[in-house]
């Protein structure tokens, strides 16, 4: 099966050009100039052609943080592997990677396994999977070595969440120096849970229990400060470390000064905190619970930050954290304690067209969008040159996305099995048109394509962006 796409602009993380690309089954098989004579030859063996006429041609997205079917709270997030995979896809992102979640007293190994068993046979795009380490110990420690051989090249570690996922400082210490010596990249939900366990007991013994508090009893000061500690730890260690969902100015801050002395220190942020902020969560009566994620939306003095961080490349990547609780019956376990609100956003199905506002807007370049939403986060977890680029022999994972096209987000026409948007009524300049996933068409406008089972598990090399 071969698929020609025609008189589109290629966008890479280097620049863009008028080329067409040849597919061949599954891989990319070629690019040439769009309107040359080679070009033109490709037309009679092709048996399809998709026509990308003033449209974008983009590397499908990699979002590198990811939890479906996670229990959390008493419940579990709303969107299986089966509803959150086909979302992405709609979305324009055609890699998840997802995170198995080690039981207190488990392995790693089993939970790889049983997260492999909810997506096997599954998914309409390709996936990965980190594994969240809740239990440090010499046998955990030595899986790291097996799983960074099966292709499972990462791992997170709390600084939040005691009695739950919470490491001490001597546990992110002794994983970060198995990663030193197994490849591995560590990665780290960087907040002062100690001290936000304290600010939360206190709130609530005043009788605060809306979902504002939520955000009043995590302050910004003790992401910085847990994100200045990981990274101090991961120096000693001699390992790399990547800090997940940066949403503040004190966080960035730290990441920066780091990478300033050249410590291998990568660092994501995620489109709620560019664009939303705490004003959505004093959302007047419960609507501030749809709000409610962890680190918590910031004011909104944090956005401009955050936009240079990614435009210098102090955030390297911008990934979802895509974690859904329907609004009725999930969110709603929070009533009258804000404590008791799962944690999570759905926003995997609008990262891509979201994080193009920021080209519209002139905060980020073209090329730097399909940069830190695909070719980044590739290279970051070792999916390099087969995801996140346009190259011959690479996954024909593409999107043809059209920057003329207008639209509107609503949970009435989202993907996402999950009742409300957090984007309700945002208009969008640009949208996903086509999506191929190792060559077979997967989304044609509004229609679904693809089928169960499509997508594949990928193991993954150990990360490409070391200096
Ligand atoms: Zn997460």
């Amino acid at each position: 099966m071969r698929t020609l796409i025609k008189n589109g602009t290629v966008v890479s993380a280097e620049g863009a050009s008028a080329l067409d690309v040849l597919v061949d089954d599954e891989r990319v098989l070629a690019l040439a100039a769009g309107g040359s004579e080679l070009a033109r030859s490709w037309q009679t063996g092709a048996d399809r052609v998709l026509d990308a006429s003033s449209k974008y041609v983009i590397p499908g997205g990699v979002d590198a943080h990811t939890h479906m079917e996670m229990p959390f709270g008493g419940t579990t997030a709303a969107d299986t592997f089966e509803t959150g995979s086909r979302a992405a896809a709609f979305g324009g992102t055609t890699t998840i990677i997802d995170f198995a979640i080690q039981a207190r007293g488990g392995s790693l190994c089993a939970a790889l396994d049983s997260w492999q068993a909810k997506a096997a046979g599954k998914c309409a795009v390709d996936y990965g999977f980190h594994v969240i380490v809740s239990d440090v110990n010499d046998s955990s420690l030595k899986e790291m070595d097996v799983l960074v051989g099966q292709g499972v090249t990462s791992f997170k570690l709390f600084m939040a969440y005691p009695g739950v996922f919470y490491a001490s400082d001597r546990e992110i210490f002794e994983a970060m120096d198995r990663a030193a010596g197994n490849g591995a990249l560590v990665m780290v939900h960087a907040e002062n849970g100690i001290a936000i366990d304290a600010i939360v007991a206190a709130a609530l013994a005043k009788g605060q229990t809306d979902p504002i508090f939520h955000g009043l009893t995590r302050p910004a000061e003790l992401e910085g400060e847990a994100v200045h500690r990981a990274i101090v730890l991961a120096q000693v260690a001699k390992s790399p470390v990547y800090i997940v969902h940066v949403s503040s100015a004190e966080a960035l801050a730290a990441v920066a000064e780091a990478r300033r002395r050249g410590q291998n220190v990568l660092a994501e942020t995620c489109p709620q905190y560019l664009f939303l902020s705490e004003e959505d969560l004093a959302r007047p009566g419960f609507e501030g619970a749809k709000f409610v994620c962890t680190p918590p939306l910031r004011p909104r003095i944090h956005q401009a930050a955050l936009w240079q961080g990614l435009r210098i490349d102090d955030l390297s990547v911008v990934a979802t954290d895509h974690c859904p609780f329907s609004y009725a019956g999930q969110k709603e376990l929070g009533l009258g304690d804000f404590t008791k609100i799962p944690n999570g956003l759905p926003s995997l199905e609008n990262r891509m067209e979201l994080i193009y506002q920021g080209v519209v807007a002139g905060e980020i370049s073209l090329s730097r969008w399909v940069e830190v939403t695909s070719t980044n986060p590739a290279k970051v977890f070792g999916l390099d040159p087969q995801k996140g680029t346009i190259t011959p022999g690479s996954d024909a994972d593409i999107v043809i996305y059209d920057p003329h096209a207008t639209g509107t987000i609503s949970a009435s026409t989202h993907h996402m099995a999950v009742d409300y948007s957090c984007y309700e009524g945002k208009s969008i300049i640009g949208r996903v048109d086509a999506v191929l996933s190792r060559g077979r068409q997967v989304v044609d406008g509004d229609t679904y394509t693809g089928e169960r089972g499509h997508g594949r598990f990928v193991p993954r090399q150990i990360c490409q962006c070391l200096r």
